[in-house]
C-alpha cells in the first residue's frame, strides 16, 4: 500500500552503517535472515541478545511471561519467549530510548501517556508502537505456518509483501542513525482511555496487517497506531472519534482500533515516503508527500464486518442475538459497540471482560 522512492543501492556512512536499506537488502537483511533486525549486523559480527517482541517490563506488569498469545495461524506462542535476532548494542540503546520512558509514562497513571503526546509529541510512542508491530510480522516470517510439516513448509508471513513495511523499518529505526523524522513520515495514533469493568490491569493487544494498524491496551490506556497513512486515517474518522466523549469498553476500543485500520484501508490518495541522505551523509532526513486532503471510499459494511471479525473472533455476548446470530451479523457489518441507534455514544457499555490472553 505504500510507495516509496527509494534507491537501488543500501546507503552506508564513512563508519559502515547502513542510513538507507534497498528494499532488496531490507527484504533479504532484515526480512528474511538472521540478523540484527535494527543496524543489520549478523550474529558473527556482534553479540546478540534476543529482543522480546512485547517488552519485557509490559510481560511483568501484567503477569504475562507464562501466558500465550495466538499467532495469525492461530496456534499460541508464550509470550516470554516470543523473541525476534537483535544485537546487545541495538537492544540497550532501544531500552534507553523507549522502554524506560515508555514504563515510567504507564506507571504515572492514566492520562500520562496523551499528556505526554500533546506536550512533547508522538515520535517516543509511535515509535514504541511500530517497533512492536515490525517485530510481530518479523516474526512470522520466522515460523512455520503448520506445526505438521506434511501440511506445507511455507512461513506465517507467506503473503506479505514485506517491501510495503520498508518505511515503517526505516521510522522504527530513525533513532539509530539520528534521523530527523518529520510530520508526514509519521502515521496516526489515537490514545484514549479505557474503562476498568473490573479489568483495570488487563493488557489486549491486535493487528490488522495490511491497514498496518496496531491496538495496545496498558490497563487503562489503549493506543491504536497506523504506520503507513501519513495521519490520513485519524483525520477520516475524526466525526467518529469526537463523539467518545468518555472512557471506552475493551469492545469498544478493538472497535476503533478496526475502524481506524478500515481508514487506511479505505484511503483513496495513498502518501509516498522518502529518505533524503545529505551528501556528506552527516543528515538524514525521512519524510512523506501527501495530496492536499486525504480522500476515502464510501464505507463498505462488508469490508468493515471482515475488519471487525479480525479482533473479535471470541465475542462477548451482544444482547438480542444468539452467539451465531451475533457473529453473522458482526461479519456483514452490522455491528457497532461505540453507537445507539440514534447514533449517540453507549457510555455503559458493560461486555463481558476479554478472553484474548490466554493463561
Ligand atoms: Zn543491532
Amino acid at each position: 500500500m505504500t510507495a516509496e522512492m527509494l534507491p537501488a543501492e543500501t546507503v552506508r556512512d564513512e563508519a559502515g552503517q547502513v542510513l538507507l536499506y534497498s528494499w532488496h537488502d531490507f527484504v533479504e537483511t532484515i526480512c528474511q535472515g538472521n540478523c540484527c533486525f535494527v543496524c543489520g549486523a549478523s550474529p558473527r559480527e556482534k553479540k546478540f541478545n534476543d529482543e522480546h517482541i512485547v517488552p519485557n517490563w509490559v510481560l511483568h506488569r501484567f503477569d504475562l511471561h507464562s501466558k500465550n498469545l495466538t499467532l495469525p495461524n492461530g496456534n499460541e506462542h508464550k509470550y516470554g519467549t516470543y523473541t525476534v535476532p537483535c544485537c546487545v548494542e541495538c537492544n540497550t540503546t532501544m531500552a534507553e530510548t523507549f522502554e524506560t520512558p515508555m514504563s515510567r509514562l504507564f506507571d504515572a497513571g492514566a492520562g500520562a501517556i496523551q499528556d505526554f503526546v500533546a506536550e512533547k509529541g508522538p515520535l517516543i510512542p509511535f515509535t514504541w508502537m511500530a517497533l512492536i508491530f515490525l517485530k510481530m510480522h518479523l516474526k512470522d516470517g520466522r515460523m512455520r505456518r503448520h506445526l505438521d510439516r506434511r501440511k506445507g513448509d511455507e512461513l506465517i508471513s507467506e503473503d506479505y509483501v514485506w517491501e510495503h513495511m520498508h518505511h515503517l523499518h526505516a521510522v522504527a529505526r530513525a533513532f539509530t542513525v539520528k534521523a530527523e523524522v518529520e510530520a508526514k513520515a509519521f502515521g496516526s495514533m489515537f490514545v484514549f482511555p479505557i474503562r476498568g469493568d473490573g479489568t483495570t490491569d488487563a493488557f489486549d493487544l491486535a493487528t490488522f496487517t495490511e491497514a498496518q494498524t496496531l491496538y495496545i491496551r496498558l490497563g487503562s490506556t489503549g493506543i491504536v497506531a497506523v504506520f503507513d497513512d501519513a495521519c490520513a486515517a485519524i483525520h477520516g474518522i475524526y466525526p467518529l472519534l469526537e463523539k467518545l466523549d468518555g472512557p471506552l469498553s475493551w469492545t469498544q476500543a478493538r472497535e476503533v482500533a478496526a475502524r481506524m485500520a478500515l481508514a487506511n484501508l479505505d484511503l483513496e490518495n495513498r502518501p509516498s515516503f522518502w529518505t533524503h541522505i545529505s551528501s556528506d551523509k552527516e543528515k538524514v532526513i525521512i519524510g512523506g508527500t501527501t495530496d492536499t486532503a486525504p480522500r476515502f471510499r464510501k464505507l463498505n459494511a462488508e469490508l468493515y464486518g471482515q475488519t471487525m471479525a479480525g479482533v473479535f473472533r471470541d465475542l462477548p455476548p451482544v444482547d438480542g442475538y444468539t452467539p451465531e446470530q451475533a457473529m453473522s451479523a458482526l461479519q456483514a457489518g452490522s455491528i457497532t459497540f461505540l453507537f445507539d441507534d440514534h447514533g449517540n455514544f453507549i457510555h455503559d457499555h458493560a461486555p463481558k471482560p476479554p478472553v484474548g490472553v490466554k493463561a
